[in-house]
């Protein structure tokens, strides 16, 4: 019995004396990184079609397309780091070339807070698209548009055109054709 409580005294002591691995601040540690750690999104803004192929492979909907005001890309995809698996397959799917527009970046992101909810906050990674990149946009597709009726015109302009050249010559034509075929049937009574 003595004995027991002794070993005890010196099993909790030594316990002590041990790190506290279980303390350790892991929050603001480095954690290590496998050689296949794929790390956390990298959304380009710039190259992003908005094909929504990403957020529709997405075995655990973890993607999700924000809109944007310009035609192309319509919407951007964000991603809720909270519910990803990791699994690689927005970046697989992703058409763009030669960059991907959402790559999983093998980064240094942490997958540790402190539970506050700012610190979940910053598990979406969203792209953060300046307001004259999109201004500039809006500009390029209004010329884009505005080239395109003009050209537009121009093709209904030409055939309206073409169209009465073929009547005006149709009409030259017509009273010809009938002197030839009255010419034609004196002819035969004679
Ligand atoms: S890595 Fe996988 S789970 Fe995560 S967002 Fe991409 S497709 Fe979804
Ligand atoms: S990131 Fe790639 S797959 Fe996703 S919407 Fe953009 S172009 Fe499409």
């Amino acid at each position: 019995m003595f004995f027991d409580i002794i070993e005890k005294v010196v099993r909790v002591t030594k316990a002590l004396k041990e790190p506290r691995i279980a303390t350790k601040d892991v929050t603001h540690e480095k954690m290590h990184h496998s050689p296949i750690f794929r790390g956390k999104h990298e959304i380009r803004y710039d190259i992003c079609t908005g094909c929504e192929a990403c957020a529709k492979i997405c075995p655990v909907d973890a993607i999700v397309m924000e809109p944007l005001p310009i035609k192309r890309p319509k919407a951007l995809p964000e991603v809720n780091l909270g519910v990803c698996i990791f699994c690689g397959l927005c970046e697989d799917v992703c058409p763009t070339k030669p960059q991907k527009a959402i790559k999983l970046s093998g980064g240094t992101f942490e997958m540790i807070t402190d539970g506050k909810d700012e610190a979940i906050k910053e598990y979406w990674v969203k792209p953060e698209v300046p307001e004259e990149w999109i201004q500039k946009k809006k500009k390029e597709e209004e010329e884009k548009a505005r080239k395109k009726a003009e050209m537009l015109a121009k093709k209904k302009a030409e055939t309206e055109a073409k169209k009465k050249a073929e009547e005006a010559k149709a009409k030259e034509d017509k009273p010809a054709n009938v002197e030839n075929k009255s010419e034609a049937a004196e002819g035969d009574t004679k």
